[in-house]
């Protein structure tokens, strides 16, 4: 016999759980599923940003800084800290107990806000007079009816043609945060969010690291003149980056890994390294969703096509988050989320698009918010742009970090502010 709700929510990220408990609480009766497994194999709500994003890249980046800054930057403060040891065992503990935290802070807000949680796989089964007939293949099998289905079924790492993840020579972002041992060399495909923020870690914590990337700079998505300061740092702290590179084998032995590639020039190149991280973008997740039991669209991406309020091509069914077009970030999934319960009751849920903020977790951090000058400029807007730096600034002088920049970007004539670039100290609070 089907369990009827009003509302079935499909993953329990942050675009899932914070839509389903915004239903409960305007008085609807809500379902999530997820299928995520915790090493027990038990259920760990908070998809890819708990579990193996945002929250463990951010424990794992806060314990290297503070390595780094004990390291490097204590001493310039009159602080001695003697002979500096790393246990890394207990860093990644740590970074698991975090993680288990937040997992278990969602099961508690299911409660407290009487969402059902089913641990399994859900997969739409057929229309039915109440709306969708939804599957959950997992420790147990339900089948539920709901008249409301929001789908918010994330995204997974980006493979490199032909080359699997073994999580252990050969890492997504997953492997990438619990390599058991600091690695004296390591590789990173791909200079985005994500390989800048792993990159980081494991640099802090002495590995040697070497980025490919095959577009002509760093950070394209960003304003160029943070870019080119971004570049400026990274490099002078170490980070090996080159730019322009095909990749056009990787090959995982039992302790190493070679990458070949052709480099900017077009000439032969190749790297060795004993781990390497492939952090090439992500992918829209729908597999064994069963999309097609219904009908519902998906672009030649994967991704389920969704209109600017989260609406798909089927009454009554919504997706959010990373499996629908914009950028692949917590907040961003949990706004629409949150918008997407709002409207289903009734009322005006609403995302400003224009307001999305980026954070990098770098050293420095990288954050901005809008439209960048050179965006701007080739729309044929004239602005005007304003740059302040850190190193005139008595707050980060006290601070000892004067990396860095805030810029902004504003309407020449009216002064509305079109786009807020940082980089440098605290950019993540101040953005
Ligand atoms: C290393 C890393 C660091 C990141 N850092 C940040 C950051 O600092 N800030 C930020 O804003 N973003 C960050 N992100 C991005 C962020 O994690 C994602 O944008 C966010 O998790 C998307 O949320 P979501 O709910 O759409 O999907 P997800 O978090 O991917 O959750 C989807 C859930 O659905 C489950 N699922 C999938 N299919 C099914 C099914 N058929 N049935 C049941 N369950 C299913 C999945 O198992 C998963 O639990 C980071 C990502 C990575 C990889």
């Amino acid at each position: 016999m089907a369990q009827a709700f009003d509302v079935v929510v499909i993953g329990g990220g942050p675009g899932g759980y914070i839509a389903a408990i915004r239903a409960a609480q305007l008085g609807m009766k809500v379902a999530c599923i997820d299928e995520w497994k915790n090493a027990a194999g038990g259920p760990a709500p908070g998809g890819t940003c708990t579990n193996v994003g945002c929250i463990p890249s951010k424990a794992l980046l806060q314990s290297s800084e503070n390595y780094e800054q004990a390291a490097h930057h204590f001493a310039d403060h009159g602080i001695g800290v003697g002979t500096l040891s790393l246990d890394l065992k207990k860093m990644l503990a740590r970074k698991d107990a975090v993680v288990k935290q937040n997992n278990d802070g969602i099961v508690y807000l299911f409660k407290k806000n009487k969402v059902a949680f089913f641990h399994g796989r859900g997969s739409f089964v057929k229309t039915v007079d109440a709306g969708y007939e939804v599957a959950v293949a997992g420790a147990a099998n339900e089948t539920l009816t709901a008249g409301q289905v929001i789908v918010a079924t994330g995204s997974s790492p980006r493979a490199l043609p032909g080359v699997t993840f073994d999580e252990d020579r050969i890492l997504s972002n997953d492997g990438a945060l619990r390599i058991p041992g600091v690695p004296k060399t390591l590789g990173v495909v791909g200079s985005g969010v994500i390989g800048l923020e792993m990159g980081s870690v494991w640099r802090r914590l002495g590995a040697e690291v070497t980025i490919l990337e095959a577009l002509p700079g760093l950070l394209g998505m960003a304003d160029e003149a943070v870019a080119r300061e971004a570049l400026k740092v990274f490099t002078k702290q170490g980070l090996q980056l080159e730019f322009g590179v095909r990749i056009s084998e990787v090959k995982a032995g039992k302790k190493s890994v070679s990458v070949s590639y052709a480099n900017a020039k077009g000439e032969a190149a190749s790297l060795e390294v004993e781990r390497l991280i492939v952090s090439i973008g992500r992918v829209p997740n729908t597999v064994g969703l069963d999309p097609e039991a219904v009908g519902l669209k998906l672009d030649e991406r994967g991704a389920i096509v969704v209109d600017d309020e989260c609406r798909t091509n089927l009454e009554g069914v919504w997706a959010i988050g990373d499996v629908v077009r914009g950028p692949m970030l917590a907040h961003k999934a949990e706004e629409e989320g949150v918008a997407v319960a709002e409207r289903i009751a009734g009322q005006h849920g609403h995302v400003d698009f224009n307001t999305v903020p980026w954070v990098i977790y770098t050293s420095p951090e990288i954050a901005w918010v809008g439209q960048t000058e050179a965006q701007l400029k080739a729309a044929g807007r004239a602005v005007k742009a304003g740059q302040f730096p850190f190193m005139a600034n008595g707050r980060a002088r006290a601070l000892g970090d004067t990396t860095g920049f805030v810029k902004f970007v504003a309407d020449a004539k009216t002064d509305e502010i079109l786009g807020v670039h940082i980089i440098g100290p605290f950019a993540n609070e101040l953005i």
